[in-house]
């Protein structure tokens, strides 16, 4: 069975790709196979648009408040099929809020820029920033992209605020993130126009 869409309070969270170019420490991948209670996330294949498209439509959004990219991979790995989903969304159902989580990857993953891409139909982007150092973060997500991977997603974070109406970008409170690392986080975001984010730590 293939899990497309599963449930999370009050939002929607649709799974279009296990792909990834990061191999996070930290990955909730490596810890099973959901999350949430959300049943299996590894898809046997991915889901077309017109089947995410279906899946979504089965859910009552008079209930759900919110439309989430995010699942078991980076959803801009298929930023094309993406975007075709929320031009759907969008359409069929304007006042539901709309955002993807990201590891702000997307520019290297398509070869070019992206962030306006988003435009028009993302409402929120939620970028994991992780940590201040770029060598912390090669060593914590691993990305196949190599040193090019920190700046890059700098940039696309940048890039998107002019696009998208919020951007924020999240790190995972202490014991991960100091707290000195998250003031250092609060200017990063500061300096490129984002809302920093502090996610609860949540021990296994
Ligand atoms: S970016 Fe997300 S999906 Fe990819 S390895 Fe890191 S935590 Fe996992």
């Amino acid at each position: 069975m293939m899990t497309i869409t599963y449930t999370v309070g009050n939002a929607v969270y649709v799974n279009m790709t296990n792909r990834c170019p990061c191999a996070c420490t930290f990955c909730l991948r490596a810890n099973g196979p959901g999350v949430y209670g959300s049943g299996p996330l590894w898809l046997d294949r991915e889901p077309t648009v017109g089947e995410t498209v279906e899946s979504i439509g089965g859910r009552d959004f008079s209930v759900f408040r919110e439309l989430v990219f995010c699942g078991y991979g980076e959803p801009t790995e298929r930023l094309d099929d993406l975007l075709a989903v929320a031009r759907w969304m969008r359409a069929s159902h304007p006042d539901v809020k709309i955002r993807v989580n990201t590891n702000g990857l997307s520019d290297l993953i398509a070869g070019r820029p992206t962030a306006a891409d988003f435009k028009g139909l993302v409402d929120v982007l939620s970028i994991s920033l992780n940590t201040p150092d770029p060598a912390e973060y090669l060593r914590v997500c691993r990305p196949k992209f190599g040193e090019a991977a920190y700046p890059a997603m700098l940039k696309f974070a940048g890039d998107a605020t002019r696009f998208v109406p919020d951007v924020v970008m999240t790190v995972v409170d202490e014991p991960v993130t100091s707290k000195s690392d998250q003031e250092r986080c609060r200017a990063i975001c500061e300096r490129l126009g984002a809302r920093l984010r502090v996610r609860p730590y949540e021990s296994k």
